[in-house]
């Protein structure tokens, strides 16, 4: 899906000077995999999902989506973050039609995908409420409905359940992973940075770990455990329903 070779990320300091964020970095996606990405804070690992998503390039190396090199936010890539980034005076139905808006639909296919990316992610009922009158957990629904409305190939979760509560976190990571197992998204390859060792583990089918100053990857670890579904506690349910 993804295959990203040497890439190398500066950012212009203060003082003039030059600040490399990622060097030497290659990092394949294949079909079904998730990914995981752990590092210190500051390792430059929402740099990397800034460069795949297109938002930002490279200073060198390459990052090629679907066998096309990334010149500009492709299509097919969609992200959800840990502060939600959800519009405030937008109802949830509208925060996840902006999902929609720029491929240019019909009015009628944005709002009945809208929908069905709603109901997807176990926000029937709260088409019409406002971000404020969610929890945040209700609230990172939105974030993951607006991502998959657009049905992209690949998700990128920049630390998507940190700002919850751990049995909130739980609960969305437990009902992404049903999904995923069962088929149910349309996504073929997922990247999640996330500081939550356990997270890591349970989730990826891969861990890479990076090192800082500058972001390289130092480990790639393969998870060698069953699907990630039957890693989940099936006592877990119960504790929370
Ligand atoms: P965290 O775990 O805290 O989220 P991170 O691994 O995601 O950290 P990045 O946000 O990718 O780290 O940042 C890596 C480095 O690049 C940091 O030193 C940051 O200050 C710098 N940086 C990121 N974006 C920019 C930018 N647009 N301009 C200048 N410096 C930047
Ligand atoms: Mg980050």
């Amino acid at each position: 899906l993804l295959d990203i070779q040497a890439v190398r990320k500066s950012f212009p300091k203060p003082d003039g000077g030059e600040l490399l964020v990622l060097e030497g970095v290659d990092l394949k996606l294949q079909e079904g995999e998730i990914v995981g990405l752990l590092g210190r804070s500051g390792s430059g690992k929402s740099t990397l999902l800034r460069l795949i998503a297109g938002l930002s390039f490279p200073a060198a190396g390459s990052i090629s989506y679907l066998g096309q090199a990334v010149t500009e936010p492709p299509s097919g890539i969609a992200m959800v973050f840990q502060s939600f980034a959800l519009f405030p005076w937008l109802t949830v139905h509208e925060n996840v039609e902006i999902g929609l808006e720029a491929l240019g639909l019909p009015r009628e296919e944005i709002h009945r995908r809208s929908l069905e990316a709603i109901d997807l992610i176990g926000l029937d009922g709260f088409e019409s409420a406002y971000p404020r009158e969610l929890s945040g957990g209700m609230r990172q629904r939105v974030g993951f409905a607006r991502a998959l409305v657009v049905n992209p190939n690949i998700l990128l979760m920049d630390e998507p359940f940190s700002a919850l509560d751990v049995l909130t976190a739980e609960t969305l990571r437990t009902d992404f992973l049903d999904l995923w197992s069962e088929g149910q998204l349309p996504i073929k390859g997922v990247i999640l940075v996330t500081h939550n060792i356990e997270e890591a583990v349970l989730m990826c089918d891969r861990i890479l770990v990076f090192g800082s100053n500058p972001g390289r990857i130092l480990n790639d670890i393969r998870v060698d455990l069953p699907q990630p579904r039957d890693r989940l506690d099936p006592g877990f349910r119960d504790l929370v329903e």
